[in-house]
Protein backbone atom coordinates (compact mmCIF):
# COMPACT_ATOMS: atom_id res chain seq x y z
CA UNK A 1 0.00 0.00 0.00
CA UNK A 2 2.39 3.06 -1.31
CA UNK A 3 -0.31 5.58 -1.33
CA UNK A 4 -0.26 5.03 2.84
CA UNK A 5 3.58 6.51 2.78
CA UNK A 6 3.66 9.99 2.58
CA UNK A 7 0.56 10.34 5.42
CA UNK A 8 1.93 7.42 7.79
CA UNK A 9 5.69 6.87 6.83
CA UNK A 10 4.99 3.80 5.30
CA UNK A 11 2.97 2.84 8.48
CA UNK A 12 -0.32 1.00 7.83
CA UNK A 13 -3.29 2.92 9.91
CA UNK A 14 -6.96 3.50 9.17
CA UNK A 15 -8.43 4.87 6.33
CA UNK A 16 -10.28 7.79 6.95
CA UNK A 17 -12.33 9.53 4.20
CA UNK A 18 -14.59 12.67 4.82
CA UNK A 19 -16.98 14.60 2.82
CA UNK A 20 -16.94 18.15 3.05
CA UNK A 21 -20.07 20.28 1.63
CA UNK A 22 -20.73 23.48 2.54
CA UNK A 23 -24.41 24.37 2.53
CA UNK A 24 -24.76 27.19 0.22
CA UNK A 25 -27.30 25.06 -1.84
CA UNK A 26 -29.03 21.85 -2.24
CA UNK A 27 -27.40 18.50 -2.67
CA UNK A 28 -26.61 17.68 -6.35
CA UNK A 29 -25.58 14.28 -8.34
CA UNK A 30 -22.44 15.92 -7.94
CA UNK A 31 -21.81 16.17 -4.47
CA UNK A 32 -23.57 13.09 -4.05
CA UNK A 33 -21.08 10.75 -5.98
CA UNK A 34 -18.11 12.68 -4.36
CA UNK A 35 -19.92 11.37 -0.83
CA UNK A 36 -20.45 7.72 -2.40
CA UNK A 37 -17.11 7.38 -3.38
CA UNK A 38 -15.59 8.72 -0.14
CA UNK A 39 -17.68 6.16 1.57
CA UNK A 40 -16.69 3.58 -0.21
CA UNK A 41 -13.05 3.73 -0.43
CA UNK A 42 -13.15 4.14 3.09
CA UNK A 43 -15.79 1.10 3.62
CA UNK A 44 -13.57 -1.05 1.06
CA UNK A 45 -10.57 -0.57 3.27
CA UNK A 46 -12.02 -1.35 6.63
CA UNK A 47 -11.71 2.51 7.58
CA UNK A 48 -13.72 5.57 8.43
CA UNK A 49 -16.49 8.16 6.60
CA UNK A 50 -16.76 11.13 8.22
CA UNK A 51 -19.24 14.26 7.46
CA UNK A 52 -17.81 17.45 7.62
CA UNK A 53 -20.40 20.12 7.10
CA UNK A 54 -18.29 23.19 5.81
CA UNK A 55 -20.57 26.33 7.14
CA UNK A 56 -17.79 28.94 8.12
CA UNK A 57 -19.32 31.10 4.81
CA UNK A 58 -21.80 32.38 7.28
CA UNK A 59 -23.95 34.49 4.68
CA UNK A 60 -24.22 31.70 2.05
CA UNK A 61 -24.55 28.99 4.48
CA UNK A 62 -28.58 27.70 5.71
CA UNK A 63 -29.49 25.55 8.05
CA UNK A 64 -32.32 24.22 5.15
CA UNK A 65 -29.57 22.97 3.10
CA UNK A 66 -27.48 21.37 5.58
CA UNK A 67 -30.81 19.31 6.53
CA UNK A 68 -31.25 18.64 2.48
CA UNK A 69 -27.67 17.50 2.43
CA UNK A 70 -27.86 14.95 5.38
CA UNK A 71 -31.67 14.26 4.38
CA UNK A 72 -29.93 13.26 0.79
CA UNK A 73 -27.21 11.41 2.36
CA UNK A 74 -29.49 9.30 4.98
CA UNK A 75 -31.72 8.63 2.33
CA UNK A 76 -29.29 6.97 0.40
CA UNK A 77 -28.06 4.67 3.33
CA UNK A 78 -24.08 6.53 3.67
CA UNK A 79 -24.08 6.23 6.97
CA UNK A 80 -21.09 8.61 8.29
CA UNK A 81 -19.10 7.73 11.09
CA UNK A 82 -18.19 10.65 12.35
CA UNK A 83 -20.05 14.59 11.82
CA UNK A 84 -18.33 17.65 12.21
CA UNK A 85 -19.93 21.28 11.58
CA UNK A 86 -16.60 24.34 11.15
CA UNK A 87 -18.97 26.83 12.61
CA UNK A 88 -18.48 24.84 16.12
CA UNK A 89 -15.20 24.72 15.87
CA UNK A 90 -14.16 28.35 15.42
CA UNK A 91 -11.72 28.13 18.15
CA UNK A 92 -9.61 25.58 16.66
CA UNK A 93 -8.13 27.33 13.75
CA UNK A 94 -6.59 30.31 15.57
CA UNK A 95 -3.56 28.95 16.74
CA UNK A 96 -2.72 27.55 13.51
CA UNK A 97 -3.38 30.93 12.10
CA UNK A 98 -1.20 32.63 14.52
CA UNK A 99 1.85 30.23 13.73
CA UNK A 100 1.54 31.05 9.93
CA UNK A 101 1.33 35.11 10.77
CA UNK A 102 4.08 34.26 13.89
CA UNK A 103 5.90 32.88 11.22
CA UNK A 104 5.89 35.39 8.48
CA UNK A 105 3.93 32.87 5.88
CA UNK A 106 0.74 35.02 6.25
CA UNK A 107 -0.59 38.86 6.76
CA UNK A 108 -3.18 41.07 7.05
CA UNK A 109 -4.57 42.74 3.84
CA UNK A 110 -7.10 45.72 4.19
CA UNK A 111 -7.58 46.25 0.50
CA UNK A 112 -11.40 46.74 -0.75
CA UNK A 113 -13.40 44.66 -2.69
CA UNK A 114 -13.68 47.40 -5.33
CA UNK A 115 -9.63 48.05 -5.45
CA UNK A 116 -9.19 44.25 -5.74
CA UNK A 117 -12.21 44.12 -8.54
CA UNK A 118 -10.18 46.81 -10.54
CA UNK A 119 -7.02 45.16 -10.08
CA UNK A 120 -8.50 41.79 -11.64
CA UNK A 121 -10.44 43.39 -14.32
CA UNK A 122 -7.14 45.39 -15.35
CA UNK A 123 -5.27 42.48 -15.24
CA UNK A 124 -7.55 40.71 -17.19
CA UNK A 125 -8.09 43.64 -19.79
CA UNK A 126 -4.12 43.21 -20.12
CA UNK A 127 -4.74 39.45 -20.70
CA UNK A 128 -2.16 38.73 -17.52
CA UNK A 129 -2.98 36.17 -15.16
CA UNK A 130 -5.02 37.57 -12.55
CA UNK A 131 -2.91 37.45 -9.38
CA UNK A 132 -3.25 39.75 -6.04
CA UNK A 133 0.45 40.18 -4.93
CA UNK A 134 -0.59 42.00 -2.54
CA UNK A 135 1.51 44.94 -1.02
CA UNK A 136 0.18 44.67 2.55
CA UNK A 137 2.40 41.73 2.66
CA UNK A 138 5.44 44.15 2.52
CA UNK A 139 3.66 46.25 5.57
CA UNK A 140 5.10 44.98 9.39
CA UNK A 141 3.05 42.83 11.57
CA UNK A 142 2.80 45.67 14.52
CA UNK A 143 1.68 48.62 11.84
CA UNK A 144 -0.99 46.24 10.61
CA UNK A 145 -2.18 45.37 14.23
CA UNK A 146 -2.40 48.84 15.13
CA UNK A 147 -4.55 49.53 12.42
CA UNK A 148 -6.69 46.34 13.24
CA UNK A 149 -6.67 47.39 16.74
CA UNK A 150 -7.77 51.31 15.65
CA UNK A 151 -10.36 50.17 13.44
CA UNK A 152 -11.64 47.92 16.23
CA UNK A 153 -11.83 50.74 18.60
CA UNK A 154 -13.68 53.22 16.27
CA UNK A 155 -16.64 51.44 14.82
CA UNK A 156 -15.70 47.83 15.13
CA UNK A 157 -14.89 46.52 12.06
CA UNK A 158 -12.18 47.06 9.58
CA UNK A 159 -12.44 45.01 6.20
CA UNK A 160 -9.32 42.75 6.71
CA UNK A 161 -8.42 39.59 5.65
CA UNK A 162 -6.05 37.20 6.45
CA UNK A 163 -3.79 35.99 2.79
CA UNK A 164 -1.05 33.72 2.71
CA UNK A 165 2.23 35.01 0.81
CA UNK A 166 2.27 33.18 -1.87
CA UNK A 167 6.07 31.92 -2.62
CA UNK A 168 7.46 32.80 -6.23
CA UNK A 169 8.26 30.31 -9.25
CA UNK A 170 7.54 27.33 -6.91
CA UNK A 171 6.60 24.19 -8.52
CA UNK A 172 3.99 22.45 -5.97
CA UNK A 173 3.33 18.51 -7.06
CA UNK A 174 1.47 15.93 -5.55
CA UNK A 175 0.54 12.22 -6.91
CA UNK A 176 -2.67 12.02 -7.94
CA UNK A 177 -4.36 8.75 -7.03
CA UNK A 178 -6.86 8.91 -10.67
CA UNK A 179 -4.58 11.49 -12.31
CA UNK A 180 -1.36 10.65 -11.61
CA UNK A 181 1.49 13.24 -11.07
CA UNK A 182 -0.27 16.80 -11.12
CA UNK A 183 2.29 20.02 -10.88
CA UNK A 184 1.13 23.74 -10.81
CA UNK A 185 3.48 26.74 -10.53
CA UNK A 186 2.93 28.95 -7.94
CA UNK A 187 2.62 31.88 -10.27
CA UNK A 188 -0.21 30.34 -11.25
CA UNK A 189 -2.50 30.32 -8.36
CA UNK A 190 -4.07 33.81 -8.15
CA UNK A 191 -1.02 35.86 -5.67
CA UNK A 192 -1.73 35.93 -2.50
CA UNK A 193 -4.52 33.71 -1.46
CA UNK A 194 -7.33 34.47 1.69
CA UNK A 195 -6.90 32.48 4.52
CA UNK A 196 -9.78 34.42 7.38
CA UNK A 197 -11.75 37.27 7.23
CA UNK A 198 -12.32 39.80 9.73
CA UNK A 199 -15.60 38.48 11.30
CA UNK A 200 -16.69 40.15 14.20
CA UNK A 201 -14.31 42.75 16.67
CA UNK A 202 -10.74 41.00 16.06
CA UNK A 203 -12.00 37.81 15.10
CA UNK A 204 -11.23 35.78 11.99
CA UNK A 205 -13.35 33.17 10.81
CA UNK A 206 -11.67 30.57 8.61
CA UNK A 207 -11.90 30.11 4.91
CA UNK A 208 -12.27 27.47 2.72
CA UNK A 209 -8.48 26.45 2.11
CA UNK A 210 -7.27 26.75 5.08
CA UNK A 211 -10.13 25.56 7.31
CA UNK A 212 -9.99 22.30 5.04
CA UNK A 213 -6.13 21.94 6.02
CA UNK A 214 -6.50 22.49 9.75
CA UNK A 215 -9.36 20.00 9.93
CA UNK A 216 -8.12 17.21 7.60
CA UNK A 217 -5.20 17.50 10.02
CA UNK A 218 -6.89 17.43 12.97
CA UNK A 219 -9.76 14.48 11.57
CA UNK A 220 -6.67 12.26 10.44
CA UNK A 221 -8.21 13.00 6.87
CA UNK A 222 -6.00 9.74 5.05
CA UNK A 223 -7.61 10.44 1.86
CA UNK A 224 -9.04 13.60 0.15
CA UNK A 225 -11.25 12.69 -2.56
CA UNK A 226 -13.13 15.29 -4.23
CA UNK A 227 -14.52 16.84 -7.64
CA UNK A 228 -11.92 17.63 -10.29
CA UNK A 229 -13.41 21.84 -9.40
CA UNK A 230 -11.27 21.02 -6.42
CA UNK A 231 -7.46 20.85 -8.23
CA UNK A 232 -6.70 24.06 -8.32
CA UNK A 233 -7.45 24.25 -4.65
CA UNK A 234 -4.71 21.61 -3.77
CA UNK A 235 -1.22 23.46 -4.67
CA UNK A 236 -2.99 26.10 -2.04
CA UNK A 237 -3.63 23.70 0.75
CA UNK A 238 -0.13 21.59 0.35
CA UNK A 239 1.48 25.32 0.45
CA UNK A 240 -0.27 25.75 3.66
CA UNK A 241 0.27 22.35 5.24
CA UNK A 242 3.73 22.68 4.32
CA UNK A 243 4.32 25.54 6.01
CA UNK A 244 2.05 24.19 9.02
CA UNK A 245 4.65 21.30 9.49
CA UNK A 246 1.18 19.36 8.30
CA UNK A 247 1.55 15.82 6.52
CA UNK A 248 0.30 15.62 3.29
CA UNK A 249 -3.13 13.53 2.96
CA UNK A 250 -3.22 11.49 -0.41
CA UNK A 251 -5.48 13.45 -3.06
CA UNK A 252 -7.78 11.64 -5.57
CA UNK A 253 -10.00 14.42 -7.84
CA UNK A 254 -13.18 12.74 -9.67
CA UNK A 255 -13.58 13.44 -13.15
CA UNK A 256 -16.63 15.98 -14.05
CA UNK A 257 -19.92 14.67 -14.54
CA UNK A 258 -20.92 15.69 -17.90
CA UNK A 259 -24.31 15.98 -19.89
CA UNK A 260 -24.80 13.50 -22.83
CA UNK A 261 -23.39 16.13 -25.84
CA UNK A 262 -20.25 16.56 -23.23
CA UNK A 263 -21.27 20.04 -22.01
CA UNK A 264 -21.48 21.20 -18.43
CA UNK A 265 -24.70 19.12 -16.77
CA UNK A 266 -27.46 21.09 -15.47
CA UNK A 267 -30.20 21.15 -14.68
CA UNK A 268 -31.89 20.86 -18.15
CA UNK A 269 -30.18 17.48 -18.78
CA UNK A 270 -31.99 16.50 -15.12
CA UNK A 271 -29.33 18.06 -12.89
CA UNK A 272 -31.85 18.07 -10.38
CA UNK A 273 -31.08 17.58 -6.36
CA UNK A 274 -30.91 14.31 -5.24
CA UNK A 275 -34.27 15.21 -3.00
CA UNK A 276 -35.92 15.86 -6.10
CA UNK A 277 -34.77 12.54 -7.81
CA UNK A 278 -36.52 10.49 -4.58
CA UNK A 279 -39.55 12.98 -5.15
CA UNK A 280 -39.69 11.53 -8.89
CA UNK A 281 -39.63 8.07 -7.66
CA UNK A 282 -36.09 6.66 -8.18
CA UNK A 283 -35.11 4.32 -5.88
CA UNK A 284 -32.14 4.92 -3.52
CA UNK A 285 -30.52 1.35 -5.09
CA UNK A 286 -30.78 2.81 -8.30
CA UNK A 287 -29.28 6.34 -7.83
CA UNK A 288 -26.37 4.30 -5.70
CA UNK A 289 -25.54 1.91 -8.69
CA UNK A 290 -25.92 5.06 -11.26
CA UNK A 291 -23.96 7.25 -9.39
CA UNK A 292 -20.91 4.72 -8.76
CA UNK A 293 -20.89 3.97 -12.38
CA UNK A 294 -20.28 7.69 -12.45
CA UNK A 295 -16.74 7.87 -13.71
CA UNK A 296 -15.83 4.32 -11.86
CA UNK A 297 -14.89 1.20 -14.49
CA UNK A 298 -16.19 -1.33 -12.74
CA UNK A 299 -15.08 -3.73 -15.73
CA UNK A 300 -16.14 -7.11 -16.34
CA UNK A 301 -19.76 -6.16 -18.21
CA UNK A 302 -21.37 -6.28 -14.29
CA UNK A 303 -23.90 -3.49 -14.77
CA UNK A 304 -25.87 -4.11 -11.32
CA UNK A 305 -24.17 -3.54 -8.11
CA UNK A 306 -25.99 -2.98 -4.79
CA UNK A 307 -23.78 -0.66 -1.84
CA UNK A 308 -22.83 -3.97 -0.23
CA UNK A 309 -21.70 -5.30 -3.42
CA UNK A 310 -19.94 -2.30 -4.39
CA UNK A 311 -17.83 -1.99 -0.45
CA UNK A 312 -16.56 -5.02 -1.75
CA UNK A 313 -15.81 -4.45 -5.29
CA UNK A 314 -15.03 -0.32 -5.50
CA UNK A 315 -11.28 0.30 -6.83
CA UNK A 316 -10.42 3.90 -6.58
CA UNK A 317 -7.58 3.26 -9.09
CA UNK A 318 -10.20 2.31 -11.89
CA UNK A 319 -11.87 5.64 -11.56
CA UNK A 320 -10.99 7.42 -15.02
CA UNK A 321 -9.67 10.61 -15.78
CA UNK A 322 -11.85 12.01 -18.22
CA UNK A 323 -15.60 13.47 -17.89
CA UNK A 324 -18.29 10.94 -17.01
CA UNK A 325 -21.63 11.13 -19.09
CA UNK A 326 -24.73 11.62 -16.96
CA UNK A 327 -27.48 9.53 -19.09
CA UNK A 328 -30.70 9.92 -17.76
CA UNK A 329 -32.09 7.15 -20.16
CA UNK A 330 -29.56 4.87 -18.01
CA UNK A 331 -31.17 5.98 -15.18
CA UNK A 332 -34.26 5.31 -15.68
CA UNK A 333 -33.77 1.29 -17.51
CA UNK A 334 -31.90 1.01 -14.10
CA UNK A 335 -34.41 1.97 -11.80
CA UNK A 336 -37.13 0.03 -13.64
CA UNK A 337 -34.97 -2.94 -13.09
CA UNK A 338 -34.99 -2.43 -9.29
CA UNK A 339 -38.12 -1.69 -9.11
CA UNK A 340 -39.12 -4.64 -10.86
CA UNK A 341 -36.61 -6.85 -8.49
CA UNK A 342 -38.38 -5.54 -5.39
CA UNK A 343 -40.86 -8.30 -3.85
CA UNK A 344 -44.54 -6.41 -4.17
CA UNK A 345 -45.23 -6.08 -0.43
CA UNK A 346 -41.94 -3.92 -0.65
CA UNK A 347 -43.27 -2.13 -3.69
CA UNK A 348 -46.54 -1.89 -1.95
CA UNK A 349 -45.23 -0.23 0.83
CA UNK A 350 -42.51 2.15 -1.40
CA UNK A 351 -45.72 3.29 -3.41
CA UNK A 352 -48.43 4.06 -1.37
CA UNK A 353 -46.64 7.47 0.08
CA UNK A 354 -46.68 8.68 -3.80
CA UNK A 355 -50.36 7.36 -4.39
CA UNK A 356 -51.39 9.71 -1.42
CA UNK A 357 -49.58 12.25 -2.84
CA UNK A 358 -51.91 12.28 -5.62
CA UNK A 359 -54.76 11.99 -3.65
CA UNK A 360 -55.55 8.29 -4.41
CA UNK A 361 -56.36 5.96 -1.72
CA UNK A 362 -57.61 2.00 -1.65
CA UNK A 363 -58.86 2.53 1.94
CA UNK A 364 -58.27 -0.81 3.68
CA UNK A 365 -58.76 -2.96 0.33
CA UNK A 366 -54.54 -3.58 0.26
CA UNK A 367 -55.47 -6.42 -1.62
CA UNK A 368 -57.24 -4.65 -4.69
CA UNK A 369 -53.94 -2.09 -4.01
CA UNK A 370 -51.65 -5.03 -4.75
CA UNK A 371 -53.17 -6.54 -7.53
CA UNK A 372 -53.27 -2.71 -9.12
CA UNK A 373 -49.56 -2.61 -8.35
CA UNK A 374 -48.67 -5.97 -9.64
CA UNK A 375 -50.42 -4.99 -12.89
CA UNK A 376 -47.75 -1.89 -13.54
CA UNK A 377 -44.56 -3.48 -11.57
CA UNK A 378 -43.00 -4.95 -15.11
CA UNK A 379 -43.28 -1.61 -16.76
CA UNK A 380 -43.05 1.51 -14.48
CA UNK A 381 -39.90 3.33 -14.77
CA UNK A 382 -40.57 5.74 -11.52
CA UNK A 383 -42.70 5.48 -8.34
CA UNK A 384 -44.11 8.90 -9.10
CA UNK A 385 -45.52 7.42 -11.90
CA UNK A 386 -47.74 5.05 -10.64
CA UNK A 387 -50.58 8.08 -9.95
CA UNK A 388 -50.86 9.08 -13.55
CA UNK A 389 -50.92 5.96 -14.79
CA UNK A 390 -53.27 3.85 -12.31
CA UNK A 391 -55.77 7.04 -11.58
CA UNK A 392 -58.69 5.06 -13.50
CA UNK A 393 -58.77 2.38 -10.62
CA UNK A 394 -58.94 4.72 -7.87
CA UNK A 395 -62.16 7.07 -9.56
CA UNK A 396 -64.14 6.96 -12.86
CA UNK A 397 -61.68 8.31 -15.44
CA UNK A 398 -62.14 11.89 -16.90
CA UNK A 399 -61.23 12.43 -20.76
CA UNK A 400 -62.71 13.67 -23.90
CA UNK A 401 -65.72 11.31 -25.77
CA UNK A 402 -64.01 11.27 -29.09
CA UNK A 403 -61.11 9.26 -27.19
CA UNK A 404 -63.66 6.25 -27.32
CA UNK A 405 -63.70 6.39 -30.82
CA UNK A 406 -61.87 3.86 -32.65
CA UNK A 407 -60.60 4.45 -36.02
CA UNK A 408 -63.62 5.27 -38.60
CA UNK A 409 -65.97 4.25 -35.93
CA UNK A 410 -68.99 6.99 -35.49
CA UNK A 411 -70.51 8.13 -32.34
CA UNK A 412 -73.40 5.38 -32.35
CA UNK A 413 -71.49 3.29 -32.70
CA UNK A 414 -68.87 3.47 -29.86
CA UNK A 415 -72.74 3.33 -28.02
CA UNK A 416 -73.65 0.47 -29.45
CA UNK A 417 -70.46 -1.49 -28.84
CA UNK A 418 -70.09 -0.67 -25.49
CA UNK A 419 -74.21 -1.81 -24.67
CA UNK A 420 -72.27 -4.92 -26.40
CA UNK A 421 -70.03 -5.00 -23.76
CA UNK A 422 -72.10 -4.19 -21.01
CA UNK A 423 -74.28 -6.75 -21.89
CA UNK A 424 -71.93 -9.49 -22.05
CA UNK A 425 -70.05 -8.27 -18.88
CA UNK A 426 -73.45 -8.22 -16.91
CA UNK A 427 -74.02 -12.02 -17.59
CA UNK A 428 -70.81 -12.94 -16.09
CA UNK A 429 -70.55 -14.07 -12.35
CA UNK A 430 -68.58 -11.68 -9.86
CA UNK A 431 -67.07 -14.53 -8.47
CA UNK A 432 -66.14 -15.41 -12.57
CA UNK A 433 -64.82 -12.30 -13.25
CA UNK A 434 -61.41 -12.98 -14.13
CA UNK A 435 -58.81 -12.62 -17.58
CA UNK A 436 -60.11 -16.25 -18.83
CA UNK A 437 -63.61 -15.66 -18.85
CA UNK A 438 -63.68 -12.27 -19.55
CA UNK A 439 -61.87 -12.63 -22.87
CA UNK A 440 -63.70 -15.43 -24.24
CA UNK A 441 -67.41 -13.53 -23.33
CA UNK A 442 -66.08 -11.04 -25.11
CA UNK A 443 -64.33 -12.26 -28.06
CA UNK A 444 -67.09 -14.17 -28.74
CA UNK A 445 -69.14 -11.09 -28.73
CA UNK A 446 -66.67 -9.85 -31.47
CA UNK A 447 -67.48 -12.29 -33.72
CA UNK A 448 -70.86 -12.41 -33.54
CA UNK A 449 -71.21 -9.02 -34.42
CA UNK A 450 -68.78 -10.41 -37.35
CA UNK A 451 -66.45 -7.89 -35.87
CA UNK A 452 -62.93 -8.91 -37.92
CA UNK A 453 -61.24 -5.61 -36.46
CA UNK A 454 -61.79 -6.59 -32.59
CA UNK A 455 -60.70 -2.60 -31.86
CA UNK A 456 -64.31 -2.00 -32.62
CA UNK A 457 -65.45 -3.78 -29.18
CA UNK A 458 -62.35 -3.12 -27.26
CA UNK A 459 -61.28 0.00 -27.90
CA UNK A 460 -64.19 1.65 -26.30
CA UNK A 461 -64.48 -1.26 -23.68
CA UNK A 462 -60.36 -0.05 -22.65
CA UNK A 463 -60.85 3.39 -23.10
CA UNK A 464 -64.31 3.72 -20.80
CA UNK A 465 -61.89 1.80 -17.84
CA UNK A 466 -59.45 3.96 -18.16
CA UNK A 467 -59.52 7.17 -19.88
CA UNK A 468 -56.21 6.71 -21.53
CA UNK A 469 -54.61 6.25 -24.62
CA UNK A 470 -52.24 3.66 -23.47
CA UNK A 471 -53.10 1.24 -21.04
CA UNK A 472 -52.42 -2.30 -19.99
CA UNK A 473 -55.66 -4.91 -21.83
CA UNK A 474 -58.66 -4.06 -20.64
CA UNK A 475 -59.19 -8.29 -19.57
CA UNK A 476 -56.24 -7.57 -17.06
CA UNK A 477 -57.81 -4.24 -16.13
CA UNK A 478 -61.62 -5.93 -15.49
CA UNK A 479 -60.23 -8.51 -13.50
CA UNK A 480 -58.66 -6.13 -10.84
CA UNK A 481 -61.78 -3.81 -11.23
CA UNK A 482 -64.10 -6.15 -10.84
CA UNK A 483 -67.77 -6.31 -12.26
CA UNK A 484 -68.97 -3.27 -10.06
CA UNK A 485 -66.46 -0.86 -10.83
CA UNK A 486 -66.40 -2.23 -14.90
CA UNK A 487 -69.81 -1.33 -15.31
CA UNK A 488 -69.65 1.62 -13.27
CA UNK A 489 -66.90 2.96 -15.84
CA UNK A 490 -69.05 1.40 -19.54
CA UNK A 491 -72.32 3.85 -18.28
CA UNK A 492 -70.34 6.96 -17.30
CA UNK A 493 -68.86 6.22 -20.93
CA UNK A 494 -72.17 5.82 -22.24
CA UNK A 495 -73.33 8.67 -20.64
CA UNK A 496 -70.81 10.93 -22.00
CA UNK A 497 -71.89 9.94 -25.28
CA UNK A 498 -75.33 10.73 -24.47
CA UNK A 499 -76.38 7.47 -24.81
CA UNK A 500 -78.20 7.75 -21.20
N1 LIG B 1 -16.66 22.45 0.94
C1 LIG B 1 -16.24 22.16 -0.37
C2 LIG B 1 -17.43 22.13 -1.31
O1 LIG B 1 -18.55 22.03 -0.87
C3 LIG B 1 -15.51 20.85 -0.53
C4 LIG B 1 -14.21 20.85 0.13
C5 LIG B 1 -13.31 19.69 -0.15
O2 LIG B 1 -13.76 18.60 -0.47
O3 LIG B 1 -12.12 19.91 0.01
O4 LIG B 1 -17.25 22.19 -2.51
Amino acid sequence: MSFLKSFFGGKQEEIRTRFAPSPTGLFHIGGARTALFNFLFAKVNGGKFILRIEDTDLERSRPEYEKDILESIKWLGLNWDEFYRQSERLNLYNGYLNKLIDDGKAFYCFHSKEFLDKEYKEQVAAKKNPAHICEFRKLPRKDAERRLNKAVSNSGQENAIIRFKIPFDEEICFDDLIRGKVCFNSNTLGGDFSLAKAASAGNFLPLYNFAVVVDDYLMKISHVIRGEEHISNTPKQILIQKNLDLPMPEYAHLPLILAPDRSKLSKRHGATSVMDYREMGYLPETLINFLALLGWNAGANEEFFSLKGLIKKFDLTKVQKSGAVFNIEKLDWLNGHYIRNLSLDELVKRINPFLERDGLRAGDDIEYLKKIIALEQPRLKKLGEMGERTVYFFKIPSYKPELLIWRDMLFKDAIASLKISRESLLKINELDFNRENLESSLLKEAERAKNKDKGRLLWPLRTALTGLEASPGPFEIMEILGKKRTIERIEAALKKLNAI
